[in-house]
Protein backbone atom coordinates (compact mmCIF):
# COMPACT_ATOMS: atom_id res chain seq x y z
CA UNK A 1 0.00 0.00 0.00
CA UNK A 2 1.10 3.88 -0.48
CA UNK A 3 2.71 5.47 1.96
CA UNK A 4 1.18 8.21 1.15
CA UNK A 5 -2.12 10.10 2.89
CA UNK A 6 -4.40 11.41 0.71
CA UNK A 7 -6.46 14.36 1.87
CA UNK A 8 -9.32 16.52 0.19
CA UNK A 9 -8.98 20.28 0.13
CA UNK A 10 -12.25 22.42 1.95
CA UNK A 11 -10.88 25.91 2.23
CA UNK A 12 -7.32 25.81 2.30
CA UNK A 13 -7.17 22.80 4.59
CA UNK A 14 -6.24 19.47 4.46
CA UNK A 15 -9.30 17.27 5.44
CA UNK A 16 -10.05 13.78 6.15
CA UNK A 17 -13.41 11.72 5.95
CA UNK A 18 -14.66 9.47 8.32
CA UNK A 19 -15.27 6.88 4.90
CA UNK A 20 -13.16 5.82 2.66
CA UNK A 21 -12.01 3.66 0.24
CA UNK A 22 -10.09 1.74 -1.69
CA UNK A 23 -8.17 2.72 -5.10
CA UNK A 24 -7.10 -0.52 -7.03
CA UNK A 25 -3.82 -0.31 -8.90
CA UNK A 26 -5.37 -1.69 -12.47
CA UNK A 27 -1.79 -2.98 -13.57
CA UNK A 28 -2.23 -5.84 -10.71
CA UNK A 29 -5.98 -5.47 -9.74
CA UNK A 30 -4.82 -5.00 -6.28
CA UNK A 31 -5.48 -1.91 -3.78
CA UNK A 32 -2.72 0.17 -3.61
CA UNK A 33 -3.87 3.04 -1.48
CA UNK A 34 -7.04 4.58 0.57
CA UNK A 35 -8.48 7.74 -0.28
CA UNK A 36 -11.11 9.55 2.34
CA UNK A 37 -14.84 9.45 1.26
CA UNK A 38 -16.95 12.59 1.11
CA UNK A 39 -19.84 13.20 3.15
CA UNK A 40 -22.45 15.52 2.52
CA UNK A 41 -22.05 17.78 5.32
CA UNK A 42 -17.93 18.20 4.01
CA UNK A 43 -19.84 19.38 0.37
CA UNK A 44 -21.87 21.58 2.11
CA UNK A 45 -18.43 23.24 3.54
CA UNK A 46 -16.64 23.48 0.78
CA UNK A 47 -19.56 25.19 -1.24
CA UNK A 48 -20.09 27.48 1.79
CA UNK A 49 -16.08 27.91 1.56
CA UNK A 50 -16.45 28.67 -1.93
CA UNK A 51 -18.92 31.18 -1.77
CA UNK A 52 -17.61 33.25 0.68
CA UNK A 53 -14.00 32.92 -1.43
CA UNK A 54 -16.30 34.23 -4.21
CA UNK A 55 -16.45 38.03 -3.41
CA UNK A 56 -13.39 39.04 -3.24
CA UNK A 57 -11.77 36.47 -5.84
CA UNK A 58 -14.23 37.99 -8.30
CA UNK A 59 -12.88 41.63 -7.54
CA UNK A 60 -9.55 40.94 -8.88
CA UNK A 61 -8.51 41.95 -11.66
CA UNK A 62 -7.74 39.43 -14.56
CA UNK A 63 -4.18 40.07 -14.33
CA UNK A 64 -4.14 39.08 -10.39
CA UNK A 65 -6.17 35.83 -11.28
CA UNK A 66 -3.23 35.13 -14.12
CA UNK A 67 -0.99 35.47 -11.65
CA UNK A 68 -2.56 33.09 -8.43
CA UNK A 69 -3.14 30.52 -11.63
CA UNK A 70 0.71 30.81 -12.78
CA UNK A 71 1.98 30.05 -9.26
CA UNK A 72 -0.71 27.35 -9.24
CA UNK A 73 0.70 25.97 -12.18
CA UNK A 74 4.40 26.20 -11.39
CA UNK A 75 3.75 24.42 -7.90
CA UNK A 76 1.98 21.83 -10.26
CA UNK A 77 4.91 21.19 -12.25
CA UNK A 78 7.75 21.35 -9.35
CA UNK A 79 5.70 17.94 -8.14
CA UNK A 80 5.64 16.06 -11.29
CA UNK A 81 7.98 13.70 -9.96
CA UNK A 82 5.53 12.86 -7.13
CA UNK A 83 2.46 13.08 -8.07
CA UNK A 84 3.35 11.27 -11.68
CA UNK A 85 3.54 7.68 -10.02
CA UNK A 86 0.77 7.88 -8.12
CA UNK A 87 -1.29 9.03 -11.33
CA UNK A 88 0.25 5.68 -12.78
CA UNK A 89 -0.54 3.34 -10.41
CA UNK A 90 -4.20 4.65 -9.82
CA UNK A 91 -4.54 5.37 -13.70
CA UNK A 92 -2.52 2.81 -15.29
CA UNK A 93 -0.98 4.63 -18.19
CA UNK A 94 3.12 4.77 -18.63
CA UNK A 95 4.63 7.14 -16.04
CA UNK A 96 6.28 9.02 -18.72
CA UNK A 97 2.67 9.80 -20.41
CA UNK A 98 1.48 10.58 -16.68
CA UNK A 99 4.25 12.87 -16.13
CA UNK A 100 3.93 14.12 -19.71
CA UNK A 101 -0.01 14.90 -18.83
CA UNK A 102 0.90 16.63 -15.47
CA UNK A 103 3.00 19.16 -17.22
CA UNK A 104 0.82 19.37 -19.95
CA UNK A 105 -1.50 20.42 -17.53
CA UNK A 106 0.42 22.94 -16.03
CA UNK A 107 1.47 24.42 -19.39
CA UNK A 108 -2.38 24.56 -20.28
CA UNK A 109 -3.50 26.74 -17.15
CA UNK A 110 -0.63 29.04 -17.97
CA UNK A 111 -1.55 29.32 -21.87
CA UNK A 112 -5.72 29.34 -21.25
CA UNK A 113 -4.94 32.66 -19.35
CA UNK A 114 -3.24 34.38 -21.96
CA UNK A 115 -6.44 36.03 -23.70
CA UNK A 116 -9.22 38.39 -21.89
CA UNK A 117 -13.11 38.49 -22.36
CA UNK A 118 -13.06 42.09 -22.54
CA UNK A 119 -16.16 44.54 -22.54
CA UNK A 120 -17.47 45.84 -25.55
CA UNK A 121 -19.90 48.85 -27.01
CA UNK A 122 -22.11 47.47 -29.25
CA UNK A 123 -23.90 50.68 -30.32
CA UNK A 124 -23.14 54.34 -29.67
CA UNK A 125 -25.46 56.03 -31.89
CA UNK A 126 -25.88 59.65 -30.22
CA UNK A 127 -29.05 58.36 -28.58
CA UNK A 128 -27.67 55.73 -26.38
CA UNK A 129 -24.08 53.71 -25.50
CA UNK A 130 -25.27 50.28 -25.42
CA UNK A 131 -22.69 47.79 -23.12
CA UNK A 132 -21.79 44.26 -23.14
CA UNK A 133 -19.92 43.12 -20.44
CA UNK A 134 -19.36 39.46 -18.68
CA UNK A 135 -19.90 38.32 -15.11
CA UNK A 136 -18.68 35.78 -13.21
CA UNK A 137 -21.28 33.27 -12.29
CA UNK A 138 -20.35 31.74 -9.00
CA UNK A 139 -19.92 28.66 -7.31
CA UNK A 140 -18.92 25.87 -9.86
CA UNK A 141 -19.09 22.58 -9.25
CA UNK A 142 -16.07 19.93 -11.84
CA UNK A 143 -16.69 16.43 -12.21
CA UNK A 144 -13.78 14.21 -14.06
CA UNK A 145 -13.33 11.26 -15.44
CA UNK A 146 -10.54 8.27 -14.66
CA UNK A 147 -8.71 8.84 -18.74
CA UNK A 148 -7.06 12.34 -18.36
CA UNK A 149 -7.75 13.48 -14.49
CA UNK A 150 -4.84 15.98 -14.50
CA UNK A 151 -5.22 17.35 -17.37
CA UNK A 152 -9.15 17.64 -17.42
CA UNK A 153 -9.28 18.93 -14.67
CA UNK A 154 -7.00 21.36 -15.09
CA UNK A 155 -8.69 22.93 -18.46
CA UNK A 156 -11.75 23.40 -15.65
CA UNK A 157 -9.55 25.25 -13.10
CA UNK A 158 -8.04 27.61 -15.55
CA UNK A 159 -10.99 28.85 -17.23
CA UNK A 160 -13.36 28.28 -14.16
CA UNK A 161 -11.03 30.14 -11.93
CA UNK A 162 -10.20 32.98 -14.58
CA UNK A 163 -12.86 34.00 -15.16
CA UNK A 164 -13.58 35.13 -11.43
CA UNK A 165 -15.60 31.75 -10.43
CA UNK A 166 -14.13 29.66 -7.11
CA UNK A 167 -14.73 26.08 -7.59
CA UNK A 168 -15.61 22.40 -5.97
CA UNK A 169 -13.64 19.60 -7.96
CA UNK A 170 -14.55 15.94 -7.65
CA UNK A 171 -12.39 13.44 -9.52
CA UNK A 172 -13.52 9.88 -10.31
CA UNK A 173 -13.68 7.19 -7.26
CA UNK A 174 -11.29 5.58 -9.88
CA UNK A 175 -8.40 8.02 -10.07
CA UNK A 176 -9.36 10.30 -7.10
CA UNK A 177 -5.32 10.63 -5.64
CA UNK A 178 -3.04 12.59 -8.17
CA UNK A 179 -6.23 15.29 -8.06
CA UNK A 180 -5.90 14.83 -4.04
CA UNK A 181 -2.44 15.93 -4.29
CA UNK A 182 -3.26 18.86 -7.04
CA UNK A 183 -5.44 20.44 -4.22
CA UNK A 184 -2.57 20.32 -2.09
CA UNK A 185 -1.23 22.56 -4.51
CA UNK A 186 -3.68 24.63 -4.37
CA UNK A 187 -3.29 25.11 -0.07
CA UNK A 188 0.06 26.69 -1.14
CA UNK A 189 -1.02 28.82 -3.88
CA UNK A 190 -4.34 30.24 -4.25
CA UNK A 191 -6.55 32.16 -1.72
CA UNK A 192 -8.74 29.50 0.35
CA UNK A 193 -12.05 28.64 -0.69
CA UNK A 194 -11.10 29.42 -4.36
CA UNK A 195 -10.27 25.91 -5.14
CA UNK A 196 -11.45 22.80 -3.05
CA UNK A 197 -11.28 19.15 -3.83
CA UNK A 198 -13.01 16.97 -2.89
CA UNK A 199 -13.10 12.94 -3.65
CA UNK A 200 -15.85 10.53 -3.35
CA UNK A 201 -18.20 8.22 -5.22
CA UNK A 202 -20.80 8.21 -7.76
CA UNK A 203 -23.50 10.41 -5.17
CA UNK A 204 -20.78 12.75 -4.67
CA UNK A 205 -21.55 13.43 -8.11
CA UNK A 206 -24.74 13.89 -7.85
CA UNK A 207 -24.93 15.89 -4.76
CA UNK A 208 -23.02 18.19 -6.35
CA UNK A 209 -25.52 18.35 -9.28
CA UNK A 210 -28.15 19.22 -7.46
CA UNK A 211 -26.60 21.35 -4.84
CA UNK A 212 -28.75 24.69 -4.53
CA UNK A 213 -25.10 26.13 -3.39
CA UNK A 214 -23.46 25.73 -6.98
CA UNK A 215 -24.26 27.91 -9.97
CA UNK A 216 -22.56 26.04 -12.94
CA UNK A 217 -21.47 22.45 -13.91
CA UNK A 218 -18.39 21.25 -16.10
CA UNK A 219 -18.76 17.89 -16.22
CA UNK A 220 -16.62 15.23 -18.40
CA UNK A 221 -17.59 11.74 -18.65
CA UNK A 222 -19.91 9.52 -20.53
CA UNK A 223 -23.37 9.89 -22.73
CA UNK A 224 -25.72 8.69 -19.94
CA UNK A 225 -24.42 10.00 -16.86
CA UNK A 226 -23.95 13.80 -18.77
CA UNK A 227 -27.86 13.15 -19.51
CA UNK A 228 -28.61 12.39 -15.81
CA UNK A 229 -26.36 15.97 -14.61
CA UNK A 230 -28.18 17.63 -17.73
CA UNK A 231 -31.49 16.58 -15.69
CA UNK A 232 -30.51 16.86 -12.40
CA UNK A 233 -29.20 20.25 -12.61
CA UNK A 234 -32.08 21.46 -14.42
CA UNK A 235 -33.74 21.59 -10.58
CA UNK A 236 -31.86 24.91 -9.99
CA UNK A 237 -31.00 25.64 -13.81
CA UNK A 238 -27.17 25.59 -13.43
CA UNK A 239 -25.40 26.62 -16.34
CA UNK A 240 -24.19 23.72 -17.66
CA UNK A 241 -21.31 22.07 -20.04
CA UNK A 242 -21.12 18.48 -20.87
CA UNK A 243 -17.78 17.08 -22.76
CA UNK A 244 -18.90 13.35 -22.77
CA UNK A 245 -18.10 10.43 -25.27
CA UNK A 246 -16.80 10.40 -28.67
CA UNK A 247 -16.74 7.71 -31.83
CA UNK A 248 -14.37 9.49 -34.02
CA UNK A 249 -13.84 8.50 -37.85
CA UNK A 250 -10.85 9.14 -39.81
CA UNK A 251 -10.84 9.33 -43.35
CA UNK A 252 -7.83 8.42 -45.35
CA UNK A 253 -8.23 9.80 -49.23
CA UNK A 254 -6.62 7.70 -52.29
CA UNK A 255 -3.74 10.12 -52.19
CA UNK A 256 -2.45 9.43 -48.33
CA UNK A 257 1.44 8.46 -48.00
CA UNK A 258 0.10 5.04 -45.88
CA UNK A 259 3.75 4.53 -44.79
CA UNK A 260 4.17 7.74 -43.34
CA UNK A 261 0.43 8.31 -41.71
CA UNK A 262 -0.41 5.19 -40.17
CA UNK A 263 2.02 5.50 -37.01
CA UNK A 264 0.24 8.80 -36.48
CA UNK A 265 -3.07 6.95 -36.84
CA UNK A 266 -1.75 4.04 -34.29
CA UNK A 267 -0.67 6.57 -31.85
CA UNK A 268 -3.71 8.20 -32.24
CA UNK A 269 -6.31 5.14 -31.88
CA UNK A 270 -3.94 3.19 -28.59
CA UNK A 271 -2.46 6.04 -26.82
CA UNK A 272 -3.69 5.94 -23.20
CA UNK A 273 -5.05 2.27 -24.29
CA UNK A 274 -7.40 3.91 -26.56
CA UNK A 275 -8.89 5.53 -23.49
CA UNK A 276 -9.20 8.92 -25.10
CA UNK A 277 -12.89 10.51 -25.87
CA UNK A 278 -11.34 11.90 -29.07
CA UNK A 279 -9.35 8.82 -29.91
CA UNK A 280 -10.07 7.84 -33.77
CA UNK A 281 -12.43 4.80 -33.14
CA UNK A 282 -13.21 3.85 -36.63
CA UNK A 283 -11.48 3.96 -39.85
CA UNK A 284 -12.24 4.61 -43.47
CA UNK A 285 -10.13 3.39 -46.26
CA UNK A 286 -10.17 3.22 -49.64
CA UNK A 287 -9.89 -0.42 -51.39
CA UNK A 288 -6.57 0.51 -53.24
CA UNK A 289 -4.77 1.82 -49.58
CA UNK A 290 -6.83 -1.03 -47.65
CA UNK A 291 -4.45 -4.03 -47.30
CA UNK A 292 -1.05 -1.96 -46.80
CA UNK A 293 -2.98 -0.02 -43.94
CA UNK A 294 -4.15 -2.93 -42.48
CA UNK A 295 -0.73 -4.57 -42.34
CA UNK A 296 0.80 -1.62 -40.80
CA UNK A 297 -1.09 -0.79 -38.35
CA UNK A 298 -1.37 -4.67 -37.11
CA UNK A 299 2.61 -4.57 -37.48
CA UNK A 300 2.59 -1.88 -34.93
CA UNK A 301 0.11 -3.20 -32.63
CA UNK A 302 2.20 -6.72 -32.57
CA UNK A 303 5.18 -4.68 -31.22
CA UNK A 304 3.85 -2.36 -29.34
CA UNK A 305 4.99 -2.72 -25.36
CA UNK A 306 1.93 -3.70 -23.28
CA UNK A 307 3.17 -3.38 -19.07
CA UNK A 308 2.37 -2.17 -16.09
CA UNK A 309 3.19 1.90 -16.51
CA UNK A 310 5.82 1.59 -14.29
CA UNK A 311 8.00 -0.60 -15.68
CA UNK A 312 10.09 1.85 -17.77
CA UNK A 313 10.01 -0.18 -21.23
CA UNK A 314 5.92 -0.02 -21.21
CA UNK A 315 4.01 1.89 -24.26
CA UNK A 316 0.74 0.90 -23.48
CA UNK A 317 -0.85 0.29 -19.74
CA UNK A 318 -3.86 -2.04 -18.88
CA UNK A 319 -7.56 -0.90 -19.30
CA UNK A 320 -7.78 1.58 -15.98
CA UNK A 321 -10.98 -0.78 -14.48
CA UNK A 322 -12.60 -4.04 -14.47
CA UNK A 323 -15.56 -2.97 -15.65
CA UNK A 324 -14.10 -1.20 -18.59
CA UNK A 325 -11.75 -4.23 -19.32
CA UNK A 326 -14.99 -6.56 -19.51
CA UNK A 327 -17.23 -3.85 -21.61
CA UNK A 328 -14.13 -4.00 -24.31
CA UNK A 329 -13.60 -7.95 -23.98
CA UNK A 330 -17.17 -8.05 -24.52
CA UNK A 331 -16.97 -6.07 -27.75
CA UNK A 332 -14.37 -8.31 -29.10
CA UNK A 333 -15.97 -11.23 -28.49
CA UNK A 334 -19.12 -9.72 -30.27
CA UNK A 335 -16.70 -8.75 -33.31
CA UNK A 336 -15.99 -12.55 -33.57
CA UNK A 337 -18.97 -13.69 -33.89
CA UNK A 338 -18.94 -11.78 -37.15
CA UNK A 339 -17.99 -14.48 -39.68
CA UNK A 340 -16.33 -12.35 -41.92
CA UNK A 341 -14.28 -10.40 -39.97
CA UNK A 342 -10.55 -10.52 -39.57
CA UNK A 343 -8.66 -10.17 -36.64
CA UNK A 344 -4.86 -8.91 -37.54
CA UNK A 345 -3.86 -8.28 -34.14
CA UNK A 346 -4.39 -9.06 -30.76
CA UNK A 347 -8.32 -10.02 -29.61
CA UNK A 348 -7.34 -11.46 -26.37
CA UNK A 349 -6.47 -10.30 -22.81
CA UNK A 350 -3.01 -10.64 -21.59
CA UNK A 351 -2.65 -13.83 -19.22
CA UNK A 352 -1.17 -11.50 -16.14
CA UNK A 353 -3.19 -10.10 -13.04
CA UNK A 354 -4.35 -6.64 -14.05
CA UNK A 355 -6.65 -5.55 -17.10
CA UNK A 356 -4.40 -6.17 -19.86
CA UNK A 357 -6.14 -6.24 -23.24
CA UNK A 358 -3.52 -6.72 -26.46
CA UNK A 359 -3.76 -3.86 -28.75
CA UNK A 360 -6.05 -5.30 -31.65
CA UNK A 361 -6.78 -4.25 -34.99
CA UNK A 362 -10.03 -5.52 -36.86
CA UNK A 363 -10.29 -5.31 -40.28
CA UNK A 364 -13.12 -5.85 -42.49
CA UNK A 365 -15.58 -4.62 -40.35
CA UNK A 366 -19.02 -3.20 -41.14
CA UNK A 367 -20.96 -0.23 -40.14
CA UNK A 368 -23.65 -2.24 -38.44
CA UNK A 369 -20.91 -3.77 -35.94
CA UNK A 370 -21.73 -2.70 -31.94
CA UNK A 371 -17.72 -2.23 -32.36
CA UNK A 372 -18.27 0.49 -35.03
CA UNK A 373 -21.69 1.83 -33.51
CA UNK A 374 -20.60 2.16 -30.19
CA UNK A 375 -17.86 4.15 -28.57
CA UNK A 376 -14.77 1.55 -27.38
CA UNK A 377 -12.96 3.30 -25.48
CA UNK A 378 -10.50 0.82 -25.45
CA UNK A 379 -7.52 -0.64 -27.04
CA UNK A 380 -9.51 -2.35 -30.36
CA UNK A 381 -9.27 -0.36 -34.15
CA UNK A 382 -11.76 -1.41 -36.99
CA UNK A 383 -11.23 -0.55 -40.39
CA UNK A 384 -13.90 -0.22 -42.94
CA UNK A 385 -13.76 -0.32 -47.01
CA UNK A 386 -15.10 2.50 -48.77
CA UNK A 387 -15.42 2.76 -52.94
CA UNK A 388 -17.09 6.19 -52.85
CA UNK A 389 -15.69 9.26 -50.18
CA UNK A 390 -19.37 11.17 -49.94
CA UNK A 391 -20.16 7.67 -49.47
CA UNK A 392 -18.07 7.33 -46.49
CA UNK A 393 -18.65 10.85 -44.93
CA UNK A 394 -22.02 9.68 -45.36
CA UNK A 395 -21.35 6.70 -43.10
CA UNK A 396 -18.75 8.61 -40.71
CA UNK A 397 -21.68 11.32 -39.83
CA UNK A 398 -24.25 8.29 -39.24
CA UNK A 399 -23.67 8.26 -35.73
CA UNK A 400 -25.25 9.95 -32.47
CA UNK A 401 -21.33 11.37 -31.86
CA UNK A 402 -20.03 13.80 -32.99
CA UNK A 403 -16.89 14.99 -31.15
CA UNK A 404 -13.58 14.69 -33.46
CA UNK A 405 -12.79 13.30 -37.07
CA UNK A 406 -9.51 13.72 -39.07
CA UNK A 407 -9.24 13.55 -42.86
CA UNK A 408 -5.29 12.35 -44.27
CA UNK A 409 -4.59 12.90 -47.61
CA UNK A 410 -1.89 15.13 -49.11
CA UNK A 411 -4.12 17.74 -51.05
CA UNK A 412 -4.90 20.15 -47.45
CA UNK A 413 -6.92 22.31 -49.22
CA UNK A 414 -9.34 18.62 -50.51
CA UNK A 415 -9.15 17.87 -46.48
CA UNK A 416 -10.31 20.94 -45.25
CA UNK A 417 -12.83 20.37 -47.84
CA UNK A 418 -14.57 16.96 -46.30
CA UNK A 419 -13.62 18.15 -43.01
CA UNK A 420 -16.39 20.96 -43.38
CA UNK A 421 -18.77 18.55 -44.29
CA UNK A 422 -18.14 15.89 -41.02
CA UNK A 423 -20.52 16.82 -37.85
CA UNK A 424 -17.77 17.23 -35.19
CA UNK A 425 -16.50 19.87 -33.00
CA UNK A 426 -13.16 19.30 -34.40
CA UNK A 427 -12.15 17.91 -37.62
CA UNK A 428 -7.74 17.82 -38.28
CA UNK A 429 -6.16 17.11 -41.47
CA UNK A 430 -3.42 14.87 -41.07
CA UNK A 431 -3.55 14.39 -37.34
CA UNK A 432 -5.70 13.20 -34.38
CA UNK A 433 -5.84 13.88 -30.97
CA UNK A 434 -4.63 16.73 -28.72
CA UNK A 435 -5.93 20.11 -27.45
CA UNK A 436 -4.67 23.71 -27.45
CA UNK A 437 -5.56 26.40 -25.42
CA UNK A 438 -7.46 28.55 -27.66
CA UNK A 439 -8.86 26.24 -30.17
CA UNK A 440 -12.78 26.02 -28.41
CA UNK A 441 -13.10 21.75 -27.85
CA UNK A 442 -16.57 20.27 -27.57
CA UNK A 443 -18.84 18.21 -29.21
CA UNK A 444 -21.51 17.91 -32.24
CA UNK A 445 -24.77 15.76 -31.56
CA UNK A 446 -25.15 13.54 -28.00
CA UNK A 447 -20.84 13.82 -27.54
CA UNK A 448 -21.94 17.67 -25.61
CA UNK A 449 -23.09 20.38 -24.65
CA UNK A 450 -21.22 23.87 -24.91
CA UNK A 451 -17.36 24.07 -25.57
CA UNK A 452 -14.33 24.47 -23.30
CA UNK A 453 -11.06 26.09 -24.01
CA UNK A 454 -10.34 29.46 -26.02
CA UNK A 455 -12.57 32.25 -26.24
CA UNK A 456 -15.93 30.07 -26.16
CA UNK A 457 -14.51 28.43 -23.31
CA UNK A 458 -13.83 31.26 -21.06
CA UNK A 459 -17.23 32.98 -22.24
CA UNK A 460 -19.15 29.74 -20.83
CA UNK A 461 -17.68 30.88 -17.33
CA UNK A 462 -19.38 33.83 -17.66
CA UNK A 463 -22.75 35.31 -17.55
CA UNK A 464 -23.11 38.10 -20.24
CA UNK A 465 -25.53 41.52 -18.88
CA UNK A 466 -26.22 44.15 -21.60
CA UNK A 467 -26.15 48.07 -19.98
CA UNK A 468 -28.34 50.42 -22.25
CA UNK A 469 -26.81 54.16 -20.80
CA UNK A 470 -28.97 57.23 -22.98
CA UNK A 471 -26.77 59.72 -23.86
CA UNK A 472 -28.98 62.36 -24.25
P1 LIG B 1 -18.56 8.51 -16.10
O1 LIG B 1 -19.67 9.26 -16.75
O2 LIG B 1 -18.80 7.16 -15.59
O3 LIG B 1 -17.99 9.34 -14.85
C1 LIG B 1 -17.52 10.67 -14.98
C2 LIG B 1 -17.63 11.36 -13.63
O4 LIG B 1 -19.02 11.50 -13.28
C3 LIG B 1 -16.99 10.62 -12.46
O5 LIG B 1 -16.34 11.58 -11.64
C4 LIG B 1 -18.18 10.01 -11.74
O6 LIG B 1 -17.97 9.77 -10.37
C5 LIG B 1 -19.23 11.08 -11.93
N1 LIG B 1 -20.62 10.64 -11.80
C6 LIG B 1 -21.12 9.40 -11.92
N2 LIG B 1 -22.47 9.41 -11.75
C7 LIG B 1 -22.82 10.71 -11.54
C8 LIG B 1 -24.06 11.38 -11.35
N3 LIG B 1 -25.21 10.73 -11.33
N4 LIG B 1 -24.03 12.72 -11.22
C9 LIG B 1 -22.88 13.41 -11.28
N5 LIG B 1 -21.68 12.83 -11.45
C10 LIG B 1 -21.64 11.49 -11.59
O7 LIG B 1 -17.37 8.57 -17.16
P2 LIG B 1 -15.97 7.82 -17.08
O8 LIG B 1 -16.25 6.37 -17.32
O9 LIG B 1 -15.23 8.26 -15.88
O10 LIG B 1 -15.20 8.43 -18.33
C11 LIG B 1 -15.20 7.86 -19.61
C12 LIG B 1 -16.11 8.64 -20.53
O11 LIG B 1 -15.75 10.02 -20.53
C13 LIG B 1 -16.00 8.20 -21.98
O12 LIG B 1 -17.28 8.12 -22.56
C14 LIG B 1 -15.20 9.33 -22.62
O13 LIG B 1 -15.40 9.47 -24.00
C15 LIG B 1 -15.68 10.51 -21.85
N6 LIG B 1 -14.72 11.60 -21.93
C16 LIG B 1 -15.05 12.73 -22.62
C17 LIG B 1 -14.13 13.77 -22.76
C18 LIG B 1 -14.46 15.03 -23.52
O14 LIG B 1 -13.76 16.01 -23.33
N7 LIG B 1 -15.47 15.03 -24.37
C19 LIG B 1 -12.88 13.64 -22.17
C20 LIG B 1 -12.57 12.47 -21.47
C21 LIG B 1 -13.51 11.47 -21.36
Amino acid sequence: MSELTFTHTIDGKAETSKASFDVINPATAQPFAKCPDASREQLDRAVAAARTAFGPWKRKSFAERRRAITDFAHGLAARIDEIGPVLTQEQGKPLGQAKWEIGGAAHELEAMCNMELKPEVLRNDGKHRIELIYHPLGVVGAIAPWNFPIILAAHKIAHGLYAGNTMVLKPSPYTPLATLLMGEVARDTLPPGVLNTLAGGNDLGAWITEHPGIDRISFTGSVPTGKRVMASAAGTLKRVTLELGGNDPAIILEDADIEAITPSLFRGAFLNAGQICMAVKRIYAPEKLYEPLVEGLSKLARTHRVGDGMEPDTEMGPLQNRMQFDKVMDLIEDTKRHKNVRITAGGHSLNRPGYFIAPTVVADADDDMRLVREEQFGPVLPVLRYTDVDDAVRRANDSPFGLCASVWTKDFERGAEIARQIEAGTVWINHHVGSEADMPFGGFKQSGLGRELGMLGLASYMEPQVVKVPLA
